[in-house]
């Protein structure tokens, strides 16, 4: 059917669209979550380097931390502050200053007084020396007078070289301030260090500008606009000294933790996505930067993609093959429901014309009969007629006992064709197979040969039956007599023009059965018949006088009362056998069969 195999093919070109598109989504999916897991990993790793970072300038920051104020203690430079013009305190405390920087491993150690002159350094014998320059615009300067201590990150003024300022001031014992106290760490040698480390690692101040990098080329970017404003101030704190301050343009693209996210960034080695992580350092008012190469991630995300792609398609197989044999299943047991109805059904359709058939041949064999019949009661009638004026006559000459005794033959004709007209009622009546009864056979072979009375005198048929009184069988009695009838029948048939004409009916027991032998002399079945007599409509008669149905029928009324019937040749004939279940026989043996 067309419009089947249409659905058919609908449904598979669904099935294929889902299965890809499943496919489809389980990789997606699974490249999401594999994207957000590895992130994540990546995050926590670059945070973890970071701290290391950060650990790393902690330790290096907190050694100096204290060291100007341990030192603004020192009794020479309170001296000296109120003394500024005392030549030889002043040298003795450059020295001092220069072997102290020297023992704590600093790169500079100065002093400075209210008007921001440096009155002393550890490097006043180099070039570079701070003693005289005026460092009152410094923040970190300012921030010592007003709050005590100050730090800074900057370029050296006067050096050129970036360092972290750490600054304390000096008080007399008065408590009043006196001057500022700095120490100056180049973090140049730890900036050093970290060049071979992987990634880009930014440390950027307050500002957002890049102070100290790993790749030096990212040092002194801002990562923030900065308004005309800051950039003013950063002139006059001179900050970053001579140095040019270039942006640094990124724009984000994935967030993925709250420190890290994925950037675009337009660095000085051009256009590159990196993975990007901050840690802050409050203390120092600094962020860490860590940015990263996002390359392994790909090939994690497309391992993860198909392993997905590989349990999507083992699923998405195992329900096809599951559905699939439900499919089977259910469409075998349908024919297998259907094949059931349908044996049902011709069973019983079998069963019905089976009977039609009996009835039909039980009525044809009838309609034979009745023409037979007509004929053997016109010939009681007449007799009767007889007896009835012969009776008169003997009435009128007072012969009583000879009137009783007519009136006795006159009762035994009434009686013989009562017989004969009560059985041809029951014999006509369509009798379902009901509960078999108890048989006697030869009360069964009686009624038929009366039935076929006539026909047998006419046609001067010998007769020969032996049955035992005591053959009960377990059958129908009218049925049993239909049968007999056929056989007898066809035996009459079969002997109409032989020069001998004998019936032999015989009976004897078997293995719980009784076996029942019709044989006739009428010359047999032609060997090539002896198989198809059983078939329905088979007959040799002339059309009009055999239907061809009284053996089949004989055959299945045997059938249905749980017995057979065969047919062989004898030297003489045809020779029927029946054979039926036996019975018990009732206790009261002179009763006859209970039909
Ligand atoms: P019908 O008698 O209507 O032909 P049956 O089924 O009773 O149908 O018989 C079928 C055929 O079997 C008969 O036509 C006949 O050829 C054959 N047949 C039956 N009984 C005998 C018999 N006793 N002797 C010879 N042939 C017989």
């Amino acid at each position: 059917m067309p419009a089947l195999a249409h659905r058919h093919r609908h449904r598979v070109v669904m099935i294929v669209v889902l299965i890809l598109g499943g496919l489809l989504l389980s990789m997606y999916w699974a490249g999401r979550l594999a994207e957000q897991r590895v992130w994540l990993e990546r995050s926590q790793e670059a945070g973890g380097q970071l701290e290391l970072y950060a650990q790393a300038i902690h330790t290096q920051v907190e050694r100096f931390r204290s060291v100007p104020a341990l030192l603004a203690l020192d009794s020479d430079i309170r001296d000296l502050l109120e003394n500024p013009d005392d030549a030889q305190l002043r040298h003795r405390l450059n020295h001092r200053l220069e072997q102290q920087n020297q023992a704590a491993g600093s790169s500079v150690l100065y002093l400075i007084d209210l008007n921001g002159e440096t009155l002393a350094a550890s490097n006043w014998s180099e070039w570079s020396s701070f003693v005289g320059s005026n460092y009152g615009f410094r923040p970190y300067f300012q921030d010592a007078l007003a709050q005590d201590t100050g730090r800074y990150f900057a370029v050296g003024v006067t050096t050129g070289i970036p360092g972290y300022f750490l600054s304390s001031s000096v008080k007399n014992a008065a408590g009043q301030t006196l001057g500022v106290l700095v120490v100056k760490l180049e973090l140049e040698d730890m900036q050093r260090e970290w060049i071979n480390q992987p990634g880009i690692l930014l440390i950027t101040d307050a500002l957002d500008i890049v102070i100290l990098s790993n790749r030096p080329a990212w040092r002194f970017r801002h990562l923030q606009p900065l308004s005309e404003e800051v950039r003013h101030s950063l002139v006059a704190a001179r900050r970053y000294a001579e140095q040019t301050l270039q942006p640094l343009h990124s724009k984000p693209l994935q967030r993925v933790a709250e420190n890290s996210e994925r950037r675009q960034v337009d660095g000085p080695d051009g256009r590159q996505t990196y993975f990007w992580q901050r840690l802050p350092l409050p203390e120092e008012n600094w962020t860490l930067h860590l940015l990263q190469e996002p390359q392994q991630v790909a090939a994690s995300i497309r391992s993860y993609r198909l392993a997905a792609a590989g349990v999507w398609m083992t699923l998405a197989f195992l329900l096809l093959y599951l559905a699939q044999r439900r499919k089977t299943r259910r469409v075998e047991q349908r024919s297998r429901n259907q094949l059931e109805r349908l044996v049902e059904e011709r069973t019983r359709e079998l069963q019905t014309a089976q009977d039609g058939l009996v009835h039909a041949a039980r009525m044809a064999a009838l309609g034979q009969m009745s023409a037979a019949l007509a004929h053997e009661i016109n010939q009681p009638l007449t007799a009767l007629r007889m007896q009835l004026a012969s009776q008169r006559l003997l009435l009128d000459s007072g012969r009583s006992e000879a009137v009783r005794e007519g009136l006795a033959q006159v009762e035994g004709l009434i009686e013989r064709m009562a017989a004969l007209t009560s059985h041809l009622k029951t014999f006509a009546r369509k009798n379902p197979a009901g509960l078999p009864q108890r048989v006697r056979l030869d009360d069964v072979v009686e009624q038929a040969l009366q039935l076929l009375g006539p026909r047998i005198r006419n046609e001067n048929v010998a007769i020969v039956r032996q049955i035992p009184g005591e053959a009960w069988v377990s059958g129908d009695a009218i049925r049993l007599e239909q049968v007999l009838i056929n056989l007898l029948n066809n035996a009459l048939d079969a002997m109409h023009d032989s020069p001998v004409r004998e019936l032999r009916i015989l009976c004897r027991e078997e293995a719980g059965t009784w076996r029942l032998s019709v044989a006739d002399s009428g010359g047999g079945i032609a060997r090539e018949h002896l198989d198809q007599v059983f078939e329905p409509f088979f007959t040799t008669k002339p059309v009009g006088q055999g239907l061809g149905l009284g053996l089949a029928v004989s055959y299945g009324i045997l059938r249905d009362l749980g017995g057979s019937l065969a047919v062989r040749n004898d030297a003489q004939g045809a020779v029927f056998e029946l054979t039926l279940p036996a019975a018990e026989k009732p206790r009261t043996d002179n009763s006859r069969s209970d039909a």
